[in-house]
């Protein structure tokens, strides 16, 4: 099995192709050795950094955006976005604040990316 894809890990975005021939995993295409990270880990278990919005408790604004410390499998994706539209952040609130920690006990948490102050 052949998968072709786009590399994610840095702006030029190499077209790289990936072929699983039982319990070996090899990765052509890539310009430099995170290609091959990324295409073995595209193709076993796919990951994204989840950025989104949040209800704020605030006369500013009223929803605050947010964004997960690291990749998430995508599998937990639509479950994350679900709890993150159902959680209501007080202001003030510093840039950078967890607002979920370990979620789904990844060890991923979700900060907030704005300061607001009231
Ligand atoms: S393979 Fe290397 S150079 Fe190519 S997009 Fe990925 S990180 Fe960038």
């Amino acid at each position: 099995m052949t998968k072709e894809m786009i590399c994610i890990s840095c702006p030029i975005g190499c077209h790289i192709e990936v072929t699983r021939n039982q319990d070996e995993i090899t990765v052509r295409g890539n310009k430099c050795s995170r290609g091959e990270i990324y295409g073995k880990e595209e193709l076993l278990s796919p990951k994204r950094v989840v950025t989104a919005t949040c209800p704020a408790d605030s006369i500013l604004m009223a929803r605050i955006p947010v964004k997960t410390t690291r990749p998430i499998g995508k599998e937990l994706i639509n479950s994350l976005l679900e709890d993150l539209y159902k959680t209501r952040v007080q202001a003030p609130v510093q840039c950078g604040a967890v607002i979920m920690e370990n979620y789904a006990g990844t060890g991923v948490d979700v900060v907030v990316t704005k300061s607001l102050s009231s």
